[in-house]
């Protein structure tokens, strides 16, 4: 369903519109929505504010905060939440790509394949998790090949949609690479289909981004060919 389809459907409430809007799992954009103050305050007052919210949550779920396994979960979410699986939104933790002269003049086409991929699903904030595969054809620099696997990590680490992943990986590649050249397949479970709702544990969700040589059928049936 696209999402002027459901935008669309007559007779629903916009409570009922968003809860639609989610499971169906539609992204507005290809950014990362975020507020333009979203680095206006540390990351230590965003885990003092996220503790005491989250232990409300817990309070209002019915959970005895006092008992002794339980206790330090708002605090432990608060950490988890800023300093690793949401570390992606902040642009300060971008890894810094350094490049290499391609003095072996390779000039052909590098894959990257099965980078594994946490995400977390923007709509459900559960687990998306996967693998993501990268191709590049080199414009004259290489890239250390561990960055592509942290270039990656960086756009995991927020709350997503697998749609927007592959586009914001791939942009990132074209900018610190210099080329067009570049391809990103992601093959992801989502724990929110899985888990809940429909409860399906068979299915995985494959996206794609390709741009320059990749639009290429020759080129990209040469990419897929190195992934199977
Ligand atoms: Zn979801």
């Amino acid at each position: 369903m696209q999402q002027n389809e459901v935008l669309n459907t007559p007779g629903l409430s916009q409570e009922e519109l968003e809860d639609l809007f989610a499971e169906e799992h539609i992204a507005s954009s290809y950014d990362t929505p975020l507020r333009k103050d979203a680095f206006d305050i540390s990351d230590e007052e965003k885990m003092k504010i996220i503790s005491r919210h989250f232990r409300e949550i817990m309070l209002t779920l019915g959970l005895d905060l006092q008992d002794d396994s339980l206790k330090g979960t708002p605090r432990r979410i608060a950490k988890m939440f800023v300093k690793e699986i949401f570390h992606g939104l902040n642009p300060e933790s971008k890894p810094v790509a350094t490049l290499f002269d391609n003095k072996y003049n390779y000039n052909q086409m590098l894959v990257e394949k099965n980078i594994t991929l946490y995400s977390y699903c923007e709509h459900h904030f559960v687990p998306i998790i996967g693998k993501a595969h990268v191709g590049y054809i080199s414009s004259g620099k290489v890239i250390g090949l561990s960055k592509l696997n942290r270039i990656v990590q960086h756009y995991s680490q927020r709350p997503q949609v697998q749609e927007r992943l592959p586009t914001q990986i791939a942009n990132e590649l074209k900018a610190v690479l210099n080329t067009d050249d570049v391809a990103v397949v992601i093959d992801a479970v989502h724990l929110c289909v899985s888990s809940r709702g429909v409860k399906d544990i068979n299915s995985s969700t494959v996206t794609a981004e390709y741009s320059g040589e990749f639009l290429k059928t020759s080129r990209r049936d040469e990419f897929l060919k190195y992934l199977n």
